[in-house]
């Protein structure tokens, strides 16, 4: 069975490059019928917090990227964490290091003044004198000196490092704590972890766990270092660059499908499909074809995926997402046709939903003023005839569906002998405030009888004002 999991740290919000990896790692267990596990690794007390807890879960949430197994909390497995120490002393493979922190400094400033890599010189390693008063040690994992660690990543391909290149690892800070580099190993054992899909600024840690998995006497898993994000700058994706924060995207109006879709390309292809619903993306992903080098995010091309996903989705999947936006512009959806209707009848002129929403208040709430350009172009005195005729012609409608509607602007428009813009436009203008909508027939349906007649009154009061103020 395979097993891949996401293991956020819960420092912060919950970065789109980290969203990018979790992604990998649910699609590869989704197509090969395997697990995915969320494990929250708050083992730092001091930086995790709940907010950020909080923000991973709600981010995974409206994302769907469901899991199999969690969350699971680093800081609820301390038990555990401590019994593998045991035994890491109990093989003579642990030891406590009493170096202080002054001591480190020395130790790297003499280092590098040398011209020596900083770095660990395993002063404590065969330490079996009397512990030093006042210090509390951390603890430290004898990393093996000779040899060479071996990761046939299935990414970056084959990476040798020499053991005397790696220090001996602290294992558990002062005050007890493990570090991250240890309670992942344990986690990964413990989890029956097959796929260790992850970012590759973790590469680096990738020999010091292996020697780990080989000490506790672990399989290893298989390895996938997936390459950074690149803001346009070809630094690494920050806040610098703008919204780094998948929850800040939610907000922006983007489908979750369509920002996993736009993820799920950053940086691995399917020929040259561009647009992948979620089965596809199960389907056809691979971690072969994921690319070794890094990408650099396109917020341009984002929209446009959104777009087509927008064009595509199911009309209750766009109102379930749609419906928040709308509420926070103080729109009340009992107050109007189902939300689902009017989101078809957009979804071809958004790029976003909120975008959407603001193209919907009308459906929803009444206005008071006429969008003022629009009005002074389409709202004059030649018009109010067209209105007043299109009024009654709506008036005597018995059904009100779009194709009755359109017949009776036609009417209208044949009545008066002009054509239909001319009846087309002023009631635009007057039944949705302003010059831009869907097509009109349509959009008067959605909006109902009562609230179009009330409004073409409004507007020929409109004119009417105007006469006598001209
Ligand atoms: N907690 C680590 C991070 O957030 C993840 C490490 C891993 O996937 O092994 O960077």
């Amino acid at each position: 069975m395979i097993r891949t999991r996401f293991a956020p740290s819960p420092t912060g919000y919950l970065h789109i490059g980290g969203v990018r990896t979790a992604l990998y790692s649910w699609l590869y267990a989704k197509k090969l019928g395997g697990e995915f596990t969320l494990r929250i690794e708050d083992t730092d007390l001091e930086r995790s917090t709940e907010e950020s807890v909080n923000a991973i879960l709600e981010g995974m949430s409206w994302l769907e990227l469901d899991y199999d197994h969690g969350p699971i909390y680093q800081t609820h497995r301390f038990e555990r964490y401590k019994e593998v120490i045991d035994l890491l002393f109990a093989k003579g493979l642990a030891y406590y290091c009493y170096a202080t922190p002054d001591e480190l400094d020395q130790m790297r400033e003499a280092q590098k003044a040398a011209g020596d890599k900083p770095r660990y010189d395993g002063r404590y390693r065969d330490f079996t004198g009397e512990a030093p008063a006042g210090v509390a040690p951390v603890i430290r994992f004898k990393n093996p000196i000779d040899g060479e660690v071996v990761i046939d990543d299935l990414v970056k391909g084959r990476v040798v490092i020499a053991n005397k290149e790696i220090d001996d690892l602290v294992i558990a800070r002062s005050d007890g704590t493990p570090t991250y580099n240890f309670s992942v190993v344990v986690d990964d054992w413990d989890m029956g972890m097959t796929h260790v899909i992850r970012g590759d600024d973790h590469l680096n840690n990738t020999p010091r766990q292996i020697n780990l998995y080989a000490a506790m006497g672990a399989p290893v898993p298989k390895f996938a270092h997936i390459p950074m994000v690149l803001g346009e700058d070809g630094s690494r994706l920050s806040k610098r660059h703008g919204a780094v924060s998948v929850l800040q995207y939610k907000e922006q109006g983007f489908l979750p499908e369509a920002l996993l879709n736009y993820l799920v390309r950053l940086g691995w292809s399917h020929g040259d499909q561009e647009i992948f619903t979620m089965d596809e993306m199960v389907e056809y992903f691979n971690l072969e074809s994921v690319n070794g080098s890094p990408s650099t995010f396109d917020s341009v091309k984002l929209t446009w995926i959104n777009e087509q996903h927008i064009k595509v989705a199911s009309a209750e999947h766009l109102a379930r997402h749609l419906s928040s936006f709308v509420a926070q512009l103080g729109c009340d959806l009992s107050q109007g046709p189902a939300l689902s209707s009017v989101a078809n009848l957009l979804r071809d002129r958004a790029k976003t939903l909120v975008e959407m929403a603001n193209g919907s208040i009308y459906f929803y709430s009444d206005f008071d003023e006429f969008e003022a350009d629009a009005a002074k172009k389409h709202l004059r005195p030649v018009a109010a005839e067209a209105l007043q005729v299109v009024y009654s012609q709506f008036e005597a409608l018995s059904e009100w569906d779009a194709e009755s509607i359109h017949n009776a602007i036609n009417t209208t428009a044949e009545e008066l002998g002009v054509g239909m813009g001319k009846v087309g436009m002023p009631l635009r203008v007057a039944i949705t405030g302003g010059g831009q909508s869907p097509a009109i027939d349509a959009t008067a349906e959605l909006i109902g009888k009562a609230r179009c007649l009330t409004r073409i009154k409004m507007a020929l009061a409109y004119i009417e004002k105007r006469q006598e103020n001209a």
